[in-house]
C-alpha cells in the first residue's frame, strides 16, 4: 500500500481535488493508493486529519512535525510519497519511483549546486568546499519506515534551528538538502516530478508544480 502525503491549509484547499484526481489516473496505476491530507477546511481525501493553519513559512517548513503526528499509522504503509499540493499529474508515474529513499533533482539547478545554505549557524549548513547536488523540496519518499527515519532527523534539525532563532534559506528545503548530502538517496528521479508549469525543459512532464501568485496564496 503506498501513502500520498498532502498538506492544504490556508488558500491552499483549492488545489486539493485536481490532484486526488489526476493522481487516481496516473499515480502507480495497479497499486492501492491512498492519499492523507492534514487541512482546516472541508475537502475530501482517503484520510483528512484536522490540521491548524499558521502564517508561512509555518505550513512547509513543519511538514516534517506533521507527517511525523501520524508515524504509528504511516508506518503501515509499504511506501510513502509527500508532494506540495500545487501540483498536477499528468502522465504516468509508475513504479520507476518506487526507492528506498528517493528525491528529485530540482528543475533550476541541473548539474549545479543550487542555493543550499551556507551559514554554519544553521543545523542545514553545507560548506562551500563539498560538491552536492540541489534536490527539490515538493517531490520526496521512499519505503515508509526509511522515509519517516528521514522525517524525525529533519524535524530535530528544524526544531534546533527554531530554538537558536535562525531559519535556514530555504526553510524545509534547506534541511532536506543537508540530509541528502549526507545521506545519499538511492533513487534520483529527473525534474519530471517537479516540473514547473510554465517551464520547457528537455524532460517529460509527468508530475506538474503548478504556477502560483506566491505572495496571494501565502497571505493571510
Ligand atoms: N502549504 C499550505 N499552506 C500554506 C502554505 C504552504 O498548506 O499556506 C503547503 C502546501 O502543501 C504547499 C507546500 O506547503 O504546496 C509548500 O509551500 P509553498 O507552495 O509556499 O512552497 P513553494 O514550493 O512555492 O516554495
Amino acid at each position: 500500500m503506498i501513502g500520498v502525503l498532502l498538506i492544504a491549509t490556508g488558500k491552499y484547499d483549492v488545489f486539493v481535488q485536481p490532484l486526488i484526481q489526476s493522481l487516481k489516473r496516473h499515480f502507480l496505476p495497479g497499486y492501492q493508493v491512498k492519499t492523507i491530507l492534514w487541512t482546516d477546511k472541508e475537502t475530501q481525501a482517503d484520510l483528512c486529519l484536522h490540521h491548524k493553519h499558521e502564517p508561512w513559512p509555518a505550513p512547509t517548513l513543519n511538514r516534517y512535525k506533521t507527517i511525523l503526528s501520524q508515524r504509528e499509522l504511516l508506518e503501515q504503509f509499504d511506501y510513502l510519497f509527500y508532494m506540495d499540493v500545487d501540483m498536477l499529474a499528468v502522465d504516468t508515474i509508475g513504479d520507476e519511483i518506487l526507492g528506498d529513499l528517493v528525491a528529485v533533482q530540482h528543475p533550476g539547478f541541473i548539474g549545479k549546486v543550487g542555493t543550499p545554505e551556507r551559514r554554519s549557524r544553521s543545523a542545514a549548513y553545507i560548506p562551500r568546499r563539498e560538491k552536492s547536488v540541489y534536490y527539490a523540496g515538493g517531490f520526496q519518499g521512499g519505503r515508509s519506515r526509511r522515509y519517516l527515519d528521514m522525517c524525525h532527523t529533519l524535524h530535530n534539525q528544524i526544531e534546533s534551528d527554531r530554538q537558536k532563532g535562525i531559519t535556514a534559506i530555504w526553510h524545509d528545503e534547506s534541511h532536506l538538502n543537508h540530509y541528502l548530502h549526507y545521506n545519499k538517496p538511492g533513487k534520483v528521479l529527473s525534474p519530471s516530478y517537479c516540473y514547473p508549469e510554465s517551464w520547457e525543459m528537455p524532460y517529460v512532464k509527468r508530475l506538474v508544480a503548478l504556477d502560483k501568485d506566491h505572495a496571494e496564496m501565502r497571505c493571510g
